[in-house]
């Protein structure tokens, strides 16, 4: 049975030097007004295209109307005060000033509707949809309100939850949850975090996703992985967690990494996003070395639930060597449909 293998990325791409400083995670805006919603809008157009004609088959926004994956989202909903900011200590590994909780949490409305109605009017190609996770959510901000992670996080599940039906109303194929905080607060994760994320996607029709991560290339995280050790087993807590969730997919960083790949058979009956591009390196993958991670990680999941992937976002990279990544990785994928 011959299969062509899904490709897809993480989240992010870069955004182009006329809308928004690049090389950053928090990337200022260049213009405002209608001037930046424009600009976004065509942002999006050129990403969509340049995914398109790289050859990937589940198409994302590329996050190009977001400034941060995780603030976007949360400066849309009331009850946080953006004015009056904290420092604290995000997943433990470095320190930004955050915005703080002041009251309850409630969505005034969608916050990525019209981006998906665009998305969806760009491609008749599956499109995925990002959305960070509740406790990742809950991560990124000092509370002085619900005064409980816990209670915090199954606000935003709930708020989520608002925010993801209407996105399937518009017309999204896939949801995928961004929760790298689910590998570094593991008893928090067994307790109520991936209790959370169900909340999120309850009574939702489409497919799901979360992706975990050891974060972008950037330097406060590349110290982090080198603390932990030869192998990276972070996953093994969580993933049997998640194969007994509703979660559909998830997704693991294979190439450059210590994360053994056997753990993917801890998620039987998943589809597993396989990160086949090193988003921390501007040294661009051959086809062939995509195929080879692929080929490998079929020794312990089958063909249909194999998707190739990017290790994590790619927004901090150069536009060229972004865009040569993603046809390395659909070339790679197409190879290895090919010979199988
Ligand atoms: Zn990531």
């Amino acid at each position: 049975m011959k299969k062509n293998i899904h490709t897809t990325i993480s989240g992010s791409l870069p955004k182009p030097s006329w809308l928004a400083e690049t090389g950053k995670l928090w990337g200022q805006w260049k213009l405002s007004g209608t001037e930046l919603d424009q600009a976004k809008a065509d942002a999006m157009k050129i990403v969509v295209s340049d995914q398109i004609n790289a050859g990937i088959s589940i198409i994302t926004d590329g996050e190009q109307t977001r400034q941060h994956f995780v603030t976007t989202f949360i400066e849309n909903l009331s009850g946080v005060d953006f004015k009056r900011k904290k420092t604290v200590r995000i997943r433990d590994r470095y320190d930004a000033a955050v915005p703080m909780v002041v009251d309850k949490i409630n969505r005034k409305k969608s916050v990525f509707v019209n981006d998906v109605r665009l998305l969806r009017s760009l491609t008749s190609k599956p499109i995925k949809f990002t959305l960070p996770g509740p406790m990742t959510m809950i991560d990124t901000l000092y509370d002085d309100y619900y005064k409980s992670r816990e209670k915090l996080a199954w606000r935003f599940a709930e708020v989520l939850n608002e925010e993801v039906k209407e996105l399937v109303k518009a017309g999204v194929d896939i949801i995928q949850f961004d929760e790298p905080a689910f590998n570094v607060f593991f008893d928090e994760v067994h307790d109520w975090g991936v209790q959370t994320l169900e909340r999120a996607i309850k009574n939702v029709r489409c497919t799901t996703a979360v992706h975990i991560c050891y974060g972008y290339g950037i330097e406060a995280n590349i110290k982090w992985k080198n603390s932990l050790g030869k192998e990276w087993r972070q996953y093994e807590k969580v993933f049997p967690l998640l194969s007994k969730s509703k979660i559909d997919q998830v997704s693991l960083e294979c190439i450059n990494s210590r994360v053994p790949m056997e753990l993917i058979s801890l998620l039987q009956k998943k589809d597993i996003m396989v990160g086949a591009i090193d988003v921390a390196t501007n040294k661009i993958e051959t086809p062939r070395q995509v195929a080879n991670i692929l080929k490998q990680a079929l020794k312990y999941t089958s063909i249909k639930h194999l998707i190739g992937c990017t290790n994590c976002g790619m927004v901090t990279m150069p536009r060229e060597i972004a865009n040569a990544k993603l046809k390395a990785l659909a070339d790679g994928a197409a190879l290895l449909s090919r010979e199988l």
